[in-house]
């Protein structure tokens, strides 16, 4: 049985940095992947994703150019060019993760990880491996389709990344991050997409008013949403599939697209005999330093279900290596999360959301700013910006920023430092516009357009 410091099961986003500071401390790392080095986010999720929101969004950029003069020649997309050469990006990209651990003098193992004992990690081919230290990082997995009959003719959003064409018509299940991102990208490399949403909105616990105006937007770009219904089933139909909604209605597509959530990777990981309790979503239960109720087990990243992102996944894993192997105890703050939707206008975000202000704000001062962009008025694209900060009156702190629009995951990348400088809304104002941009309206917004409790 070989030994080490510390073992770590799964490869992906918390896995990797984990094991590769924890080695950079001097501790004799394993890390055993089951699939492909990289995880959800560098194989099927974030990375090819973002590549596919590119190729998506040259449709409208080709529309646009005429209104600044462009004549362009025919239009073809290859959805085959597309995949090979973004399968091919993931390999390499794959290699780089796999040449990282091994130059950081990790050992990596292939093959499927159960517990056996509190330190002993045992392989699909029985290989034993016996670490001081075990992290679980073996993030989650899309949720099946409990209750649709004939689910079996449906993807998920690892089926995307293997559809070998643009399917021409295609149903979304959901109204999530990954729903909306994928149904975008469909409809936008140019699928007729239906999108089946069992609430009366999308994106749940983003701010309401930023929701409301993505959701128009989206219906204008050429999503067609149906609120308040479930599929009750999917079948053949000749070539086609056709899809049984609540109401009775139906929906005849190529492609079911199941986006409902996704659960943790827990199941038969042997954590139970070890005493250790899943929570009722099947995630495991940590401290503030990732550490489990047996203390040499932690587990970080998606497998947690704290914040299913992978720079928290990345900060997580490296806050546990520092802890355990450098001396340095350091937990993560799971409060302040800049993220993106990456949907088409894009979704960017970091604090409070208004509703959510409220609740410890009451004197909360709303700027929001709709606007055309600039490139707008040539190109005739009649899709709005939406700016918006949140304020606490009492002590002009910024409390939240909510964009849609071009480049508003990027305004939330930097509006973030300023929100972790705790900034105040005179601190914006004091701050010189970019001239012209869309950003600048983020320090140039004299007027609230809302002040609650006044
Ligand atoms: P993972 O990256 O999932 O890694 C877990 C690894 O463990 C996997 O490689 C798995 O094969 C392996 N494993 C599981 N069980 C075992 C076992 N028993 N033995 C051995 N190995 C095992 N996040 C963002 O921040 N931005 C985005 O744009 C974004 N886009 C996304 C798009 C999609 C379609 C999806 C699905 C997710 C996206 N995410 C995004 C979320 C992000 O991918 C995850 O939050 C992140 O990958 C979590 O990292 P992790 O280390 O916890 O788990
Ligand atoms: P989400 O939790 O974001 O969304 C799930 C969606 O499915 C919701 O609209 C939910 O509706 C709906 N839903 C859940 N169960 C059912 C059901 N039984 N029937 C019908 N609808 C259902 O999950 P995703 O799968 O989209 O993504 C998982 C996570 O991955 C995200 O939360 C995010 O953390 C991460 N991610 C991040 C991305 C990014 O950073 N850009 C991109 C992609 C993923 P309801 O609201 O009613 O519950």
């Amino acid at each position: 049985m070989s030994e080490f410091d510390l073992v770590v099961i799964g490869g992906g986003s918390g896995g990797v940095r984990a094991a590769r500071i924890a080695a950079s401390h001097g501790a004799r790392v394993a890390l055993v992947e089951e699939y492909r080095l990289g995880g959800t986010c560098v194989i099927r999720g974030c990375v090819p994703k973002k590549l596919m929101v590119y190729a998506s969004r040259f449709a409208q950029e080709f529309d646009e150019a005429a209104g600044y003069g462009w004549t362009l020649g025919e239009r073809h997309f290859d959805w085959a060019a597309l995949k090979t050469r973004r399968d091919a990006e993931v390999t390499r990209l794959e290699g780089i993760y796999r040449n990282n651990l091994l130059g950081s003098g990790v050992q990596i193992f292939a093959g499927r990880a159960q517990l056996q004992d509190r330190n002993t990690v045992v392989l699909t081919d029985g290989t034993q491996l016996r670490g001081s230290h075990i992290l679980i990082a073996t993030g989650a997995t899309p949720t099946g389709a409990i209750g649709i009959k004939g689910h079996e003719l449906s993807i998920d959003s690892n089926g995307f990344f293997e559809l070998q064409a643009l399917p021409k018509r295609v149903v979304v299940q959901g109204a999530g991050y990954i729903a909306l991102e994928l149904a975008c990208v469909l409809q936008r490399l140019g699928a007729s997409v239906h999108v089946v949403v069992r609430g009366d909105a999308i994106l749940r616990g983003f701010d309401d008013g930023v929701r409301a105006h993505l959701a128009h937007e989206l219906v204008e770009s050429g999503l067609t949403f149906h609120f308040g219904r479930s599929i009750r089933a999917i079948s053949q139909a000749g070539s086609s599939l056709q899809v049984a909604l609540d109401n009775g209605g139906a929906i005849t597509t190529d492609c079911v697209l199941r986006a409902t959530g996704r659960k943790p990777n827990t199941q038969d990981l042997g954590l139970e005999a070890l005493g250790i309790t899943l929570d009722s979503h099947g995630a495991i239960p940590v401290d503030a330093f990732s550490q489990t109720s047996i203390p040499n087990i932690h587990a970080v990243g998606d497998v947690t279900n704290r914040v299913n992102l992978t720079p928290m996944a990345i900060r997580e894993g490296h806050a546990f290596a520092d802890t355990v192997f450098g001396g340095t105890p350091r937990s993560v703050d799971h409060r302040l999360v800049p993220t993106a939707v990456f949907t088409t206008p894009e979704l960017g975000v970091v604090g409070l959301t208004e509703q959510a202000a409220l609740q410890q704000y009451p004197r909360l001062d709303v700027y929001q700013s709709t606007f055309r962009p600039l490139k707008a008025t040539l190109s005739g694209h009649t899709g709005k910006v939406l700016l918006k900060l949140l304020v606490d009156r009492d002590t002009d702190r910024v409390l939240g920023f909510h964009g849609v629009g071009p480049d508003t995951g990027e305004m939330a990348q930097l509006v973030g430092v300023a929100l972790q400088l705790q900034a105040t809304k005179s601190a914006l104002d004091a701050t010189l516009a970019v001239h012209p941009t869309a950003a600048e309206e983020l320090v140039t917004m004299r007027k609230p357009t809302v002040q609650h409790a006044l």
